[in-house]
């Protein structure tokens, strides 16, 4: 979307927002290459996660004291989702569990929580989601988010997911994983795609 505006600078990192004596405010950014730059606006909107506020400098921003003390004490956390696709989906049949499930689980064998994204949607192939938090998520091996099966750490998280599932749905990971790129001819054949995000 950036890319298709005239006057979207991307790639900025705000670093200190004030107040101007005339009113307005002046948005100190580290530009790409290490360069500072100053931009004077008459309005500010502020579209990035609140807890980042606390990092930069804001002091003179003029935000009244209880916004102050939101920035000061609002905490955040970590997330992480790590999306396989299966060829078949295992959890819809019957096997190591009771009955039919719908691939929704909690489990203390690391993944934390999962569940089948594509069920709604027709057709033999499902992904599942494994969604973790915390230190969980810390330990993901990903370094960036929305990585596909071709960044580094991803085919690691992958193999990681598969041993925490297979205990909850025995035989899940026995599929030959076999990583499918978008286009690919051979959607279908085991795992076939793998996105893990981390924050
Ligand atoms: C692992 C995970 C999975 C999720 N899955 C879902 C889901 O399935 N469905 C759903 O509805 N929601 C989901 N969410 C929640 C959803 O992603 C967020 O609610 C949503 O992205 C928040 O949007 P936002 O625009 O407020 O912030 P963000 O999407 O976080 O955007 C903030 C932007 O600010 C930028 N920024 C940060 N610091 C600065 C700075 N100093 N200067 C300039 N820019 C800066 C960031 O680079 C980012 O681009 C998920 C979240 C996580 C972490």
């Amino acid at each position: 979307m950036a890319k298709a505006l005239d006057n979207v600078k991307t790639g900025y990192a705000m670093q200190k927002l004030a107040a101007t004596s005339g009113g307005r405010y002046e948005i100190t950014f580290d530009k790409p290459g290490g360069a500072a730059a100053t931009v004077t606006a008459d309005y500010v909107v502020l579209a990035l996660p609140f807890a980042v506020l606390s990092g930069l400098d804001t002091s003179r921003a003029g935000f009244d004291v209880l916004k102050k003390e939101a920035i000061s004490e609002l905490g955040r956390g970590r997330n992480g989702k790590t999306q396989l696709q299966f060829s078949s989906r295992l959890w819809n049949q019957h096997g190591g569990w009771h009955g039919i499930s719908n691939g929704s689980s909690y489990a203390d064998t690391g993944y934390q929580a999962g569940w089948d994204v594509t069920r709604a949607q027709p057709g033999d192939a499902g992904i599942m989601v494994f969604y973790s938090g915390g230190s969980t998520t810390g330990a993901m091996a990903a370094a960036r988010p929305y990585s596909d099966i071709d960044a580094p750490g991803v085919r690691s998280d992958v193999s990681t997911a598969l041993q925490r599932a297979e205990p909850v749905f025995p035989g899940l990971s026995s599929d030959e994983f076999e990583p499918i790129e978008t286009g690919d001819t051979r959607v279908g054949i085991g795992v076939v795609t793998a996105v893990a995000a981390r924050f």
